[in-house]
């Protein structure tokens, strides 16, 4: 059993320690994340640059790249052997509904899933690692479940879950739901300032409130005291309106 471990905060962040020690003992792990924060990166590749990998004094690997190169690199050429699964995180800050089509970690695990690799993503729901240790719990706990399975079949159809942890003390006590990802409302105006040098800058808001927040969704789950585990697809083909679209511009 192999393990690739990356994340979307950096490899100094405390979440990617934490789930590097939720791994530990189910098989050989290698941890490749980025240089600096990426969070918000989503899948992007860094194709205008080379890219380089560096050794930090714990043994962790490092890209000065986003989190998909990371994950991308180690898989076709850092690492000696394929690795059995991908796990990302744990990310600092929620990533439910929309988010997580920004999201770094996600990403990192899609790129093990766009390769056929079973993958999870892992978040802290609060930003600030409160509760880390316990969220460290939840995590081998699921992996636990996960990993002995894939380590007798292998062959069995990859899976990409993105997991959203509540920051609580009791964190490996709350059940488990199986959710699907919720709505935010459109994120907050850009904030615009004005350089030193007197040009206009504009950070970019934060993310918009829970709209789709109803029972079933990631977003009431974790806000019930349950942690929460979405299966999720890459193919944003919208099926349902596929004959509707073919009748209105392919008829003539
Ligand atoms: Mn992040």
């Amino acid at each position: 059993m192999r393990i690739l471990v990356a994340n979307d905060d950096g490899y100094l962040a405390p979440g990617l320690a934490a789930l590097a020690a939720a791994c530990e003992g189910l098989g050989e792990i290698d941890i490749v994340a980025p240089e600096q924060n990426a969070s918000g990166t989503s899948n992007s590749l860094t194709l205008n640059r080379p890219l380089s990998v560096y050794v930090a004094a714990n043994g962790y690997r490092y890209v000065n790249g986003t989190p998909s190169d990371c994950v991308h690199v180690a898989l076709t050429g850092l690492l000696d052997a394929r690795p059995d699964l991908v796990v990302s995180g744990i990310n600092n800050g929620a990533n439910m509904g929309d988010d997580t089509l920004y999201s770094g970690t996600v990403a990192a695990a899609m790129e093990g899933y766009l390769f056929g690799i079973p993958a999870v993503a892992f978040s802290l729901v609060e930003k600030g690692w409160s509760h880390l240790q316990s969220a460290q719990r939840v995590a081998r706990a699921l992996l636990e479940q996960l990993v002995p399975t894939l380590a007798a079949g292998g062959g069995a159809m990859p899976f990409l879950l993105n997991v959203n942890i509540p920051s609580r003390s009791d964190a490996e006590r709350l059940p488990w739901r199986i959710t699907r990802l919720g709505r935010r409302h459109a994120s907050e105006a850009v904030i615009r300032q004005t350089s030193p040098r007197g040009d206009p800058i504009y950070w970019i808001g934060p993310a918009g409130d829970a709209r789709e927040a109803g029972e079933g969704t990631d977003f009431h789950a974790t806000a019930s005291g349950a942690v929460s585990i979405t299966p999720l697809q890459v193919d944003l083909t919208d099926h349902a309106t596929v004959p509707a679209w073919h009748a209105r511009l392919c008829g003539h």
